[in-house]
């Protein structure tokens, strides 16, 4: 391994360590939550996520306890993410398959994962990687932003995090064991520092090797 992404790999490890957001969902390796706080997570923020958490899991303790519940009742919950009604309908739909297919168990495998309603490659390898200790990258806008500027990535896709060759790329870079502190140190360093417009380069610590700076 090149000393670029040794010390990529050393620099994340010690963000997450030292700088990480705070969240109740980090705290965990239930694949429930895993899975559920996922799913809430998309477009809203962490904080609106934070802010109906412990309430959801109180109200629904369990995938049974979702899979039996009243919309109106999840939306109630759900409302102050906004979509409300969308969500609500498919945390349903995904909890009843959930039980009639797996037994209220979420699924280890990325195969298994992927076949979910409303579960992508991101969603399945947040809950392997965070719930069943697998060394699965987890590749959001943040990550692509990141690979794109420190190591110069180039994809041929639209949608750079549609590329396998990316995924394929972080997964390399996964030290053995720590795919969390890894995954969510990237995803918490780019929120940060290597924000999508106007990155902070001067503080940041990678700009010793950084292409992006480099070029500035
Ligand atoms: Fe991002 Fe700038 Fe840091 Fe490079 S030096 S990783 S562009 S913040």
């Amino acid at each position: 391994m090149e000393e670029k992404e040794e010390y990529f790999i050393k620099q994340a490890i010690s963000w997450w360590k030292n700088e990480r957001r705070d969240f109740p969902w980090r705290k965990t390796n239930d694949p429930y939550r895993i899975l559920i706080t996922e799913i809430l997570l998309r477009k809203t923020t962490a904080n609106q996520v934070n802010s109906i958490y412990h309430e959801f899991f109180r109200e629904f303790p369990s995938i049974h306890h979702l899979a039996v519940s009243s919309e109106e009742k999840l939306e109630k919950i759900l409302y102050p993410l906004g979509m409300e009604k969308k969500r609500s309908k498919e945390l349903s739909k995904l909890s009843i398959y959930l039980v009639e297919n797996h037994r209220g168990q979420v699924p280890a495998n990325m195969e298994k994962l992927l076949e979910l309603h409303g579960v992508g490659r991101y969603t399945a390898g947040g809950v392997l990687c965070q719930a069943y200790k697998k060394d699965t990258a987890m590749v959001d806008t943040n990550v692509v932003r990141v690979m794109i500027r420190y190591f110069g990535f180039e994809s041929s896709r639209k949608r750079p995090r549609d590329d396998s060759k990316l995924w394929d790329f972080v997964e390399k870079l996964i030290p053995k064991g720590k795919c969390r502190d890894f995954n969510l140190g990237v995803i918490d360093f780019a929120t940060a520092i290597c924000v999508s417009k106007k990155p902070k380069c001067e503080i940041c610590p990678l700009n010793k090797y950084c292409d992006y700076f480099k070029n500035l």
